[in-house]
């Protein structure tokens, strides 16, 4: 088959692999119908991580079930299915309690729960990028969807995007009627920014620079805050009487700019401490790595950053973090969607070829104006 392979830094390659086979009686294997690029791949693509070279990219994978091990009573060859991103056991503690995220089992990497296609420290999987991708534990992971091929670019955001975008407004603890501040207007921001409006927020400010991204967050129903233009923080203090806002979500992780452009991973963790009202809660989905002593980037061989965490303790807000549990929320999600009430599709601007997959990778990856969402067709 043909597969995305990582080489090196900024060094992406589509090649031929053995098709993936099933291994243990629990697993699939999966005709990829559309796979997408996400912005943590380009954690890996920009050499923050000690991924090995030869890995299959790609986590947001969705298509038809091709084969199924023997010990597979629920899914069925031929059924149209979601991957989540994570890979979960479905029996562990963590999975059990719904933290699929953190499955104790699937990620034989030590210090490591949760385990993902395709991504540094989370397993020895390899991506979907490609036309075939073996899923274990497929009865548990897997999401059914309507036969057909209808809201094939929705669907395809409930393997990782819109859940986590979700995510980040249920850890801010957002309800209804709140004023909400997403720093990010990436694809994850604009999916929390959608999540946030569906769940009936009064307001949703959305904070970037990219203004391609801060136009879709308007078109949304957000209020563009373009940081690029004046300290965001006062920005929307301004917008909200000095109020600020009743939570946020972070959907930016460590590659944090300035308006200059240089990296600050600490400069969003601070925005956001200054902009939420006290006792308001915090989600961060954006991906700060971990320890990780073979990782050619000095921080992320560390793992720490500074932020401001004694205005934090002060003010008494509440912070949640990490990979999102994608199966808590993709049943809910993809009704949502059947049901005309979300749209996550919105943000979709390139479909294109596996071939073409190089090429993107470096498009997405400088944030040319224009390039949102790549989804990718390995069967084209
Ligand atoms: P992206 O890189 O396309 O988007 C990030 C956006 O943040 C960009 O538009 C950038 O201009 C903006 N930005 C940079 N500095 C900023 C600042 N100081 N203030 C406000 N905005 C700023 O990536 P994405 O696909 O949207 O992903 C965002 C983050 O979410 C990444 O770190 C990714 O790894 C992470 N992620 C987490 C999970 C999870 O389960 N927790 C899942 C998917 C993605
Ligand atoms: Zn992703
Ligand atoms: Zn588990």
């Amino acid at each position: 088959m043909k597969a995305l392979v990582y080489r090196g830094p900024r060094d992406v390659a589509v090649e031929d692999r053995p098709d993936p086979t099933i291994q243990a009686p629990t697993d699939a294997i999966i005709r990829i119908t559309t796979t997408n690029i996400c912005g943590s791949d380009l954690h890996m693509y920009e050499g923050r991580t000690s991924v090995e070279a030869g890995k299959i990219l790609g986590h947001e994978n969705m298509g038809v079930v091709e084969a199924v091990g023997d010990a597979l009573t629920r899914i069925k060859v031929g059924d149209r299915v979601s991957v989540p991103f994570n890979i979960a056991c479905g029996t562990c503690r963590n999975c059990l309690h719904g933290w699929t995220s953190f499955c104790l089992r699937t990620n034989p990497t030590e210090g490591m729960d949760g385990a993902a296609y395709g991504y540094a420290n989370m397993g020895p999987y390899d991506g979907g990028q490609a036309q075939f991708l073996r899923v274990p534990y497929a009865d548990v992971n897997l999401l059914r969807l309507p036969p057909g091929t209808e809201h094939e670019n929705d669907f395809t955001m409930l393997s990782d995007i819109f859940p986590t975008g979700w995510h980040g407004t249920e850890l801010a603890g957002q309800a209804p009627g709140d004023t909400v501040a997403v720093f990010g207007a990436g694809p994850v921001g604009l999916m929390a920014a959608h999540s946030a409006l569906i769940k009936g927020a009064d307001r949703v400010f959305v904070v970037d620079k990219e203004t391609d991204r801060l136009a879709m967050a308007g078109k949304l129903g957000a209020i563009p805050v373009n940081f690029a233009e004046g300290d965001p923080v006062q920005q929307i203090m301004d917008a909200t009487d000095g109020v600020g806002a009743d939570c946020g979500v972070e959907a930016v992780g460590y590659q944090a700019h300035d308006p200059s452009g240089d990296e600050h991973p600490e400069l969003v963790l601070d925005n956001l401490v200054d902009v939420v009202r006290s006792t308001g809660g915090i989600g961060v989905v954006g991906v700060y790595v971990p320890q990780d002593p073979n990782a050619p980037d000095k921080r992320a061989r560390e793992g720490r950053i500074g932020w401001q965490y004694g205005t934090f303790f002060t003010k008494g807000q509440r912070m949640g973090t990490g990979q999102a549990p994608v199966m808590r929320y993709n049943r809910q999600l993809r009704d949502l969607i059947i049901a005309g009430r979300a749209q996550p599709s919105f943000l979709v601007s390139h479909e294109l070829p596996l071939a073409e997959a190089p090429e993107a990778y470096g498009h997405f990856d400088r944030r040319e104006h224009g390039w949102t969402k790549v989804l990718l067709h390995p069967g084209d």
